[in-house]
């Protein structure tokens, strides 16, 4: 949108740019379609774009998407949207985008994210879509410039902080460019810049506990000039061997580790971190047609002859009725980064159905609730060859996830996943899509 159309539109809403709400529109078209074409390099299906405004992204935009949905608070705004592009295609949501909930956009599959953000709820904003399993995987923003500088710092300076690490560890962040007041109406009293947020690919980093890392970060820069040693009250011989191993000083502060080191520290010092992606060695029971024993034998033996044995699933509903859906590791051998059920595993040989699941539970998620068998499922090429009891439990968490295992849990109501699961089975491990049918039979 040129200066005038902005002008001509706000005349026509009867309405001055409210300042509480950010409201800076951009008029200057060319870097409005280097914008869009930065957050959408290739054609998407789906996109959306938070604060949209008067549209002046919007438009270019859409030439680069199928769908788009737009996230706009202030309601004059959002209805008048709503005249100027086509509904088949876009989609007008008037909320807030601070505590918008994305989880039924996960059956669109992974997509790209753009907004010339509202500088007051920058933080929030980015904290709600970019967490580690949201179906966010590349971001374009404009934000304030002293934003986009502790977004994108490296380790040593001023601007390195808490929020620097905690997204860096799963977004590669790139400053673009520079954006001067004067391309914004009304012009804002600071500068800003476009930044690039790209999701990392899966096994770039080892894995990390996403709630103690974050935790651990936020507590060693609390205190910025402060030594880590006694901010985080290490061991002092631990941390001194830590820091050898790292080549870091036993001195160093928060803003001499790397991103990499921060994991490293976290992996450390989390005792969930020593849970391996699978165990090395394991012996499982081979059993007929029937279900009954006969012989065991190592875990490579029995996937790499698909031998029939045994597993459980467990489902974990809180009460709302929401289903616990883990994504498994990237680390996992087989299925990786796939969802599936709440907890899942192989029973040990000589293990009852009960107590794998009993244990499958405590080992996945940290808890130890009663559990109700929903059913059982005939091995079959979608359990692995394995005969699978399900297992239902209540709880409302938190839960304490092994990070080689599981990459992160959410809550979703049953429609949500019936609906993401017909758009996108392939975002499903394939036992799952048996353990699903067995629940909708017997619920
Ligand atoms: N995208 C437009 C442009 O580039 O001209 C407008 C950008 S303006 C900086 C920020 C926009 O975000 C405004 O339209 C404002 O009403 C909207 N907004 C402010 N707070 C919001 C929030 N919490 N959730 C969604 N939209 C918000």
């Amino acid at each position: 949108m040129r200066l005038t159309d902005i002008r001509t539109a706000l005349d026509e809403l009867q309405m001055r740019p409210t300042k509480s709400l950010g409201q800076n529109f951009l008029h200057d078209q060319n870097l409005a379609r280097a914008i869009a074409a930065a957050a959408v390099p290739d054609r998407a299906a789906f996109a959306v774009e938070i604060g949209p405004g008067l549209g002046s992204l919007t438009a270019p935009l859409l030439e680069r998407c199928d769908r788009l949905l737009l996230i706009e608070k202030d309601a004059r705004l959002a209805e008048w949207l709503r005249g100027k592009f086509p509904a088949d295609r876009v989609e007008i949501l008037c909320t807030d985008a601070i505590d918008f909930d994305w989880r039924p956009l996960l059956q669109h599959g992974p997509f790209p994210l753009a907004g010339n953000l509202p500088y007051y709820a920058t933080s929030p904003i980015l904290r709600n879509w970019l967490t580690p399993c949201s179906p966010v995987n590349r971001a374009v923003f404009a934000v304030q410039d002293e934003f986009a500088a502790r977004l994108a710092a490296g380790p040593g300076g001023p601007d390195y902080s808490a929020l620097t690490v905690r997204t860096q560890r799963v977004w590669t962040v790139h400053r673009e460019r520079s954006l001067p007041p004067s391309v914004f109406h009304p012009a804002p009293g600071v500068d800003s810049a476009l930044v690039l947020l790209e999701r990392r690919t899966p096994r770039e980093f080892p894995p990390v506990r996403a709630v103690f890392f974050d935790d651990l970060v936020q507590r060693g820069f609390s205190q910025r000039r402060k030594q880590l040693k006694s901010l985080l009250k290490a061991d002092a011989t631990a941390w001194t061997s830590w820091c050898a191993g790292q080549s870091l000083p036993p001195t160093c502060r928060a803003e001499n580790l790397s991103v990499a080191q921060w994991i490293d520290l976290a992996r450390t010092l989390d005792p969930a971190a020593a849970t391996p992606a699978q165990h090395d060695g394991e012996q499982f029971d081979v059993v007929d047609e029937n279900d009954h024993v006969i012989a065991t034998r190592p875990r490579t033996e029995v996937h790499g002859k698909s031998l029939l044995h045994r597993a459980v699933h467990i489902l974990v509903f809180n009460q709302q009725g929401g289903l616990l859906l883990q994504k498994r590791s990237a680390w996992k051998d087989r299925e990786p980064s796939k969802w599936d059920s709440s907890a899942a595993g192989h029973l040990e040989p000589g293990e009852t159905y009960e107590g794998g699941a009993i244990r499958e539970t405590e080992e996945e998620l940290g808890i130890r609730p009663k559990l109700t068998p929903l059913g059982k499922i005939r091995a079959c090429s979608n359990t692995g060859q394995e005969f699978v009891e399900v297992f239902t439990a209540q709880h409302e968490g938190p839960f304490i996830l092994p990070p080689a295992e599981i990459e992160d849990a959410l809550f979703l109501p049953l429609e949500e996943i019936q609906t993401w699961l017909t758009a996108r089975p392939q975002d499903f491990a394939p036992g799952f899509w048996e353990v699903w049918k067995k629940l909708r039979v017997e619920r």
